[in-house]
């Protein structure tokens, strides 16, 4: 297991390390389900863990007010989110597929009730041969899973899309008869 923790950005030129003590490896993420989470990154989830030291020096990153509380921190020529700054409970957060050398091994899956049915942890049940557990928001009560409902699709539904912020918030419709004669080679 590596000693070093050290992240790197998709362009590469941004780059953080530390050198934490043996005892702080491996690092210990949790998939955040929450909301904000999952349309402040795109993912379904977002895997981070504790960074094991305060907040390194981020000046060369780019900050976003993601929360009153919360501060995040991103390259400002990729774009790629490096850390999650909790400065209420003074927890800095790293997003684990940014480092590029460290250890880690995944704990759980937090905030599962915001994504309403499971979410993708449903699919993610267990890593190796670790099974991860659900909570329902952060370490209190066990997500229950309620099983998927069959979904009955109607034809005004529509899916919402927004980041975070609410910048970009646009809804998808069904494909309708007119939609198929598209000559557009996007729809063919
Ligand atoms: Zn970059
Ligand atoms: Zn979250």
């Amino acid at each position: 297991m590596g000693t070093t923790l050290k992240t790197t950005c998709l362009c590469g030129t941004t780059s953080i390390t530390c050198a934490p003590p043996a005892s702080a490896l491996p690092l210990l993420p949790n998939f955040c389900h929450c909301t904000s989470c999952r349309h402040g990154t795109g993912g379904l989830a977002f895997p981070a863990a504790p960074w094991p030291e305060a907040l390194p020096d981020v000046s060369a990153l780019t900050k976003y007010a993601f929360s009153v509380n919360v501060d995040t921190y991103f390259c400002p020529t990729c774009g790629t989110l490096i850390f999650f700054n909790d400065k209420k409970k003074e927890i800095c957060h790293v997003a684990i597929g940014a480092l590029s050398e460290g250890s880690w091994e995944f704990k759980d899956h937090i905030c599962v009730e915001d994504t309403k049915d499971g979410g993708c942890s449903n699919w993610l049940t267990s890593v190796g041969s670790k099974t991860l557990k659900r909570w329902r928001k952060i370490d209190d009560v066990e997500w229950v899973d309620k099983g998927q409902k069959e979904y009955a699709r109607k034809e005004k539904d529509e899916l919402r899309v927004h980041c975070l912020c609410k910048g970009v918030d646009f809804r998808i419709t069904q494909p309708t008869a007119e939609s198929g004669k598209s000559s557009t080679h996007y729809l063919q």
